[in-house]
């Protein structure tokens, strides 16, 4: 194959919104959505004669993030101006951090997809403005502006170019989404936008050292565009190599109903952007006493949670390490855990049937629309058999319909299992009596007949009857033949 004799280079520019209550310059509430210039003051709309203030809780959040991706903290750190036109941006300049960045240098460690570790070093985290929205108007023709994003505070997690697939891009991304979740930094909505990622990806011949021309993707906002968008730029840059052509140097747009990346316009260097520090702001001074009170505030992170569930809960590698992906996922595990006991049981409802109902409503764990409660209740009807797994599979899809009480669902729908010994000895009776051949093969040595009967049974009963009270009666009778 034409992509062996190729290496891939990607890094990832990643964009997350910090969840303080007000702006990052002003005190405008950051809250998502509202009527359009609402979430706005003559700061955000950059009206002369108006002064930023830096709001302190942005530098907290900043250097949490970056205490929890292993990044040296700078302790003399500055605003810059980062200067460039666009409609969304009164200023015609976005305040950011050029040279002395919060933070640094950091890393972490991700899986390759292969089955393998790998750490991925972080350049840098710097805190920045959001720009407004731009809402084009199809029918009018015109183009109308909504700042109420204007001046929310973002952070910039820059990545070296150290990742080599499409996968393992998904798993940084996917990573850095877990991490600033568990340090409740940000909500990580990335339907919207509060988490997108600009994707630089180039390729090289095998062996080769230099870099190749890297190419830049704009903000994207789901990891499925961001693997398609990998993925068709890789086979297009290697096309046009192959043509004997060069790859230019752009900024890309993906569309994802057309599946391929447009031009948007000429990649700018830093040196375009005209950076000097801003005159408006003071300096930012860290003391270390500073920061090690920041550090005391960093909750236990996905690693050391896996490792204390593989001792406390008894959980394979496996099931430990997909569980404390999702803060969200682990958080309503140690939940329904407290209240249900029976961690394997939990771990196996949260891991196979709700993460398999998500995936095919494409749905992030965070909008799972019922909470421990409900799912602490329905595992302890199970254990106590008033219901079996697969009426309980039934209960948690009503569940993701329609939450409310396990027992109030199975009440309403008269799932209630079959108990009663009576009833049991009816069907097995019944079932019996249908399959002669079955009978003969059990006592032929055939184990499979039994299987078959108990399977019949559940069939006649609607799923309703006690799975182990059916065997136990079936193997009796027929003994008894
Ligand atoms: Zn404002």
């Amino acid at each position: 194959m034409l992509r062996d004799n190729y290496e891939v280079v990607i890094g990832l520019e990643v964009h997350a919104e910090l969840s303080t209550k007000t702006k990052i310059f002003c005190s405008c509430p950051t809250e998502f959505g509202g009527e359009p210039n609402t979430h706005c003051c003559p700061i955000c709309m950059a009206l002369p004669g108006t002064l930023p203030v830096l709001n302190e809780k942005v530098v907290e959040y900043a250097v949490k993030a970056g205490l929890a991706m292993n990044c040296e903290i700078e302790k003399n750190s500055k605003n810059d101006r980062k200067n460039y036109f666009y409609p969304d941006l009164p200023k015609a300049y976005q305040i950011s951090q050029y040279d002395r960045p919060l933070c640094k240098c950091g890393k972490i460690t991700i899986d390759d997809g292969l089955g393998e570790q790998k750490v991925i070093r972080i350049t840098r985290i710097h805190i920045e403005e959001d720009a407004g929205k731009l809402n084009h108007d199809d029918f009018g023709g015109g183009s109308l502006v909504d700042l109420n994003r204007a001046g929310v505070p973002l952070i910039e997690i820059v990545s070296e170019p150290d990742i080599r697939s499409s996968k393992e891009a998904e798993n940084y991304l996917r990573k850095v989404k877990s991490i600033l979740e568990y340090i409740e930094v940000s909500d990580c909505k990335m339907q919207e936008g509060s988490l997108r990622a600009d994707v630089n990806v180039s390729v090289r011949k095998k062996g080769d050292t230099k870099l190749g021309t890297r190419t830049e993707m704009k903000n994207m906002n789901s990891f499925h565009s961001i693997v398609r968008g990998i993925e068709y730029e890789i086979d297009r840059q290697i096309d046009v190599l192959e043509a004997g052509g060069k790859v230019e140097q752009e900024t890309l747009r993906w569309d994802d109903v057309s599946g391929r990346t447009f031009s948007m316009r000429d990649k700018e260097d830093a040196q375009d952007y005209r950076y000097f520090p801003d005159p408006d702001l003071v300096a930012i001074h860290l003391s270390d006493e500073y920061i090690e009170n920041v550090k005391k505030t960093l909750p236990e992170l996905p690693e050391s949670r896996k490792v204390r569930y593989l001792d406390e809960y008894k959980l394979t590698e496996r099931e430990a390490k997909l569980l404390t992906a999702s803060k969200y996922l682990s958080d309503l595990f140690e939940q329904t855990v407290s209240k249900c006991g029976n961690p394997k049981a939990v771990c196996n409802w949260i891991l196979s049937d709700i993460s398999r109902i998500l995936n095919e409503e494409e749905k992030e764990p965070n909008e799972i629309p019922f909470n421990s409660d409900e799912l602490s209740e329905l595992i302890t009807l199970i254990d106590k058999g008033t219901i079996s797994s697969a009426i309980a599979k039934k209960v948690l899809e009503e569940l993701f319909k329609d939450p409310k009480a396990p027992s109030k669902i199975i009440e309403e729908k008269g799932w209630v299992q079959i108990s009663d010994e009576g009833a049991i000895k009816e069907i097995v009776l019944e079932i019996l009596a249908n399959n002669p051949q079955s009978i003969q093969d059990y006592k032929g040595g055939k184990d499979r007949a039994l299987g078959f009967l108990v399977g019949q049974a559940m069939k006649q009963s609607k799923g309703k009857a006690n799975p182990q009270m059916l065997n136990k009666m079936f193997i009796e009778e027929m003994n008894k033949m």
